[in-house]
């Protein structure tokens, strides 16, 4: 009978620890002490022979891997005889590595082979390597380059991305599919204009193509004209997203600043007067609300509001050049401001209050006692108009005080029905909720786009060929480029599911008069998703090299457009501040009146970490299972949520017993609560993605949203294991391990990468990417 062994220029004693060696190498790092462990194990391990032994101790050394040849064979050798796959895609490396050392050897000696003891001592250099016990798909997926020595990966993927786009865009997928479509017709196109005039002409006109067709209607009642639906409204905003910056934010400061303004702090005879026209866009308006001396800190604006009985108007003012409004968008364009100022009736000031100012004639004219100022070309954004302000007494009907919060009688009289001032303001702020979402859902959708270039293009580049007269290597097979995107990639799932959850939190709440959780979510969400899009920009940037710089390219409009992302609406490292004094409220109503006893239910009843989570076992656990399994990753993060807001109310409580004013107290404790919200936030983006992934029905895409959302888990450890050592919670092994997990997932991840960022569903005419399209 003719032999059907495998022809292997290897041993079968090598050929069992080939897809150990091959899953170790794959992720390109061979720490000191795993090499010093693989060494001993080897040494100890029966079946080898010397000769065995010196090779496999050869491929040991991080000088001199393993050769593009050596490796192109040991793929071969495992493809061969992994052909059945599992139905999910993976097998046992130890049980792989003795079918093929069996394969290798003659029928009468396949004795060893067949020994539990081998099996064992395979499992035990696996299991102390941390690594995961399956080989998986992407091994079969890669394929080798026919003139080239090195490895290239398919890109099919394994699910479809049409599925997993209805996923992303949640609910309001139909409208964003809608308006992606309304904004390939040629009015839209993008084109680079670099003077501003000429390009806030042509936003304005398409500002007005979008009211046309409805899309500014949706966040205003029916009964004026609109249609309810204040989800969709900020769908609408997202599906602009994915076109230009510029025509986005003109469209955000009209409809949802100016409009928001107006129906969230006006009242029946503002709607009726003006709403169906700020909805057509017949009534240009802006929002004024910052001033030169005064951003983050609205309770300190300088114009003022005076009410005086006598005429029964209100007189705005700006006392001097500083409390001028400025950087306000729309500015050039507006008719019409809701000014904010401090109001001031019998003398009394009331605080800051919301009042609608006319700036213009129906000819454009400015009126009497307003002065406006280009703010003139910024870092992006250019095709929006922003202005500075002045007032100079100018007079106003008392009826154009924006009252749903507070009002005045006619007897001139001040009344309110909340009648702390702090929680008046912070219930007038809260009613603009809804621009902080849009704008983290905007950022993220900018981070999105960016990864859609960067990605397909590094799909198409090669660079470096292993020899001369080979072919040069995709981009993204380096593993520093997939290091770079992929981790970024997840990051933006996570944040996409974060925010639309939100997104629908905040519907189900709208008008239900209690706010403050959604509102702490929206300040640290848009924090958290405008940071990180920041950052992804900027990675996606220098992924494209030279082609990234260039405009025709997109990613400088992208990046120079969602930098202010950061500061507007609510500057990033202010709203984080918000964020950790209302969980350092909630945390302080706790234990007021119950002492130490009320911190302990506080604790046990919001968070979940168990304390076996800290037994030395676990600690020093670099079981690839437990590190992927999401208990570990809920207790990791819940853990940091928890004892950062403990520490920090522990420290809040002794400055405060040792007689340290509460603002001093604060002060020393402002980064730790910076960090703590974090902390906070990330837990909930990671309970949400761990959430949706229970409700995805298709297993393809569930498969692919669970490794997405470890590796986002993992990086955001990773991330801060500085944190996670000092407080012993991992040991240093552990950390070491994570690594190499991360490492893995990101290479299962590769193949997947174009129908990851395919699910996008960006259409090329809104990339607007010549390197992509
Ligand atoms: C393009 C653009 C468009 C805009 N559109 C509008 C608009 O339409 N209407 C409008 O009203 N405003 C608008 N703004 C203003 C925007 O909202 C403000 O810029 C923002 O609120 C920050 O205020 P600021 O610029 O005064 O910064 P500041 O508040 O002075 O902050 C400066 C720095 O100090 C830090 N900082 C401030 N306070 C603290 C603190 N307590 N602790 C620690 N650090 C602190 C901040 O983190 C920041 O890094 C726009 C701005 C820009 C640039």
């Amino acid at each position: 009978m003719m032999s059907t062994k495998a022809k292997s220029k290897y041993s079968p004693g090598v050929l069992s620890l080939l897809p150990i060696f091959y899953v170790t190498w794959s992720d390109t790092v061979l720490s000191p002490s795993e090499i010093k462990m693989i060494r001993k194990r080897i040494q100890d391990l029966p079946f080898l022979t010397f000769t065995d032994k010196r090779l496999l101790v050869k491929w040991l050394n991080p000088a001199k891997p393993p050769s593009a040849e050596e490796f192109k064979e040991w793929i071969r050798m495992i493809r061969k005889h992994a052909p059945k796959m599992e139905e999910d895609g993976k097998m046992d490396l130890a049980d792989l590595g003795l079918r093929i050392a069996r394969s290798a050897t003659s029928s009468e000696n396949t004795e060893v082979w067949n020994a539990p003891a081998t099996k064992d001592a395979l499992k035990e250099i696996e299991e102390a390597l941390g690594i995961e016990s399956e080989i998986s798909k992407v091994l079969l997926q890669t394929k080798l380059h026919p003139e080239n020595s090195s490895i290239e990966i398919s890109n099919q993927g394994s699910f479809d991305p049409t599925v997993m786009q209805k996923y992303l865009d949640g609910k309001e997928g139909e409208l964003i599919n809608r308006i992606k479509k309304l904004l390939r017709d040629p009015v839209f196109e993008y084109k680079i204009i670099r003077d501003k005039e000429e390009q806030r002409q042509r936003v304005l006109e398409q500002v007005k193509l979008l009211a046309d067709q409805g899309i500014s209607k949706f966040a205003f009642p029916e009964e004026y004209g609109g249609k309810g639906d204040v989800s969709k409204s900020i769908a609408a905003f997202e599906a602009i997203s994915y076109h230009d910056h510029s025509l986005l934010i003109k469209f955000g400061v009209q409809f949802g600043l100016f409009g928001g303004a107006l129906y969230g702090l006006g009242t029946e005879r503002h709607f009726e007067k003006y709403l169906e026209d700020m909805m057509k866009l017949n009534l240009p308006g802006c929002f004024a609300m910052t001033e030169t001396g005064h951003g983050s800190n609205v309770r300190g604006l300088e114009t003022t509001a005076t009410y005086q009985h006598s005429s029964k108007t209100i007189m705005i003012d700006s006392p001097d050049y500083d409390s001028g409004k400025e950087y306000i968008g729309n500015a050039m364009h507006s008719r019409m401001a809701v000014v904010f100022a401090q109001l001031i009736v019998e003398g009394e000031n009331h605080g800051v209050h919301a009042l609608l100012v006319d700036l213009r004639d129906r000819h454009h004219n400015l009126l009497p006692g307003i002065k406006v100022e280009d703010c003139g070309y910024k870092l992006g954004l250019n095709g929006v108009d922003n202005g500075r302000i002045w007032f100079d007494k100018v007079e106003i009907p008392k009826e154009n005080l924006l009252n749903k919060y507070g009002d005045i009688d006619d007897e001139g009289q001040y009344f309110s029905t909340i009648k702390n001032p702090s929680k008046r303001f912070f219930t007038m702020l809260g009613a603009l909720v809804a621009g902080r979402i849009s704008v983290g859902i905007g950022g993220n959708t900018g981070a999105k786009s960016a990864l859609a270039i960067a990605i397909k293009y590094a799909l198409k580049r090669r660079q470096f060929a292993p020899k001369d007269n080979e072919a040069e290597t995709l981009i993204m097979d380096y593993p520093s480029h997939q290091r770079r995107l992929i981790p970024r990639l997840a990051k933006t799932y996570a944040l996409n599911f974060a925010l639309h959850d939100l997104q629908e939190f905040y519907s189900k709440e709208y008008g239900s008069g209690d706010m403050r959780e959604v509102e702490t979510l929206a300040a640290g969400l848009k924090a958290y998703a405008t940071w990180h899009a920041t950052d992804v920009i900027q990675e996606c940037r220098e992924a494209c090299g030279g082609k990234g710089y260039l405009q025709e390219n997109r990613i400088p409009d992208i990046k120079a457009d969602t930098d202010i992302f950061t500061t507007f609406e609510g500057d990033n490292t202010v709203l984080m501040q918000l964020v950790a004094k209302s969980l350092m409220s909630e945390y302080r109503d706790n234990f007021n009146d119950g002492g130490y006893m009320a911190i302990i239910r506080f604790l046990a009843g919001r968070f979940t970490t168990s304390v076996t989570e800290l037994n030395p076992i676990t600690i020093r656990n670099t079981n690839a299972e437990h590190l992927l399994d999401e208990d570990f990753h809920r207790s990791a993060f819940d853990y940091r949520a928890q004892k950062l807001t403990i520490t920090v109310g522990q420290r809040m409580r002794n400055y405060l017993k040792r007689r340290i004013t509460p603002y001093q107290a604060y002060l020393r404790c402002q980064n730790h609560m910076e960090v703590m919200a974090e902390a906070y936030i990330e837990k909930i983006i990671l309970e949400k993605f761990y959430q949706i992934i229970e409700q995805v029905e298709d297993e393809d895409c569930a498969r692919i949203l669970r490794k997405l959302c470890q590796l986002f888990a993992l990086d955001t450890i990773q991330k801060n294991k500085g944190w996670y050592l000092e407080n012993d919670y991992v040991s240093s092994n552990k950390t070491k391990a994570i690594r190499r997990v991360i490492n893995k997932l990101i290479q299962e991840l590769r193949p997947e990468v174009l129908n990851l960022v395919q699910s996008f569903n960006i259409p090329d005419e809104l990339l607007g990417a010549k390197i992509v399209s």
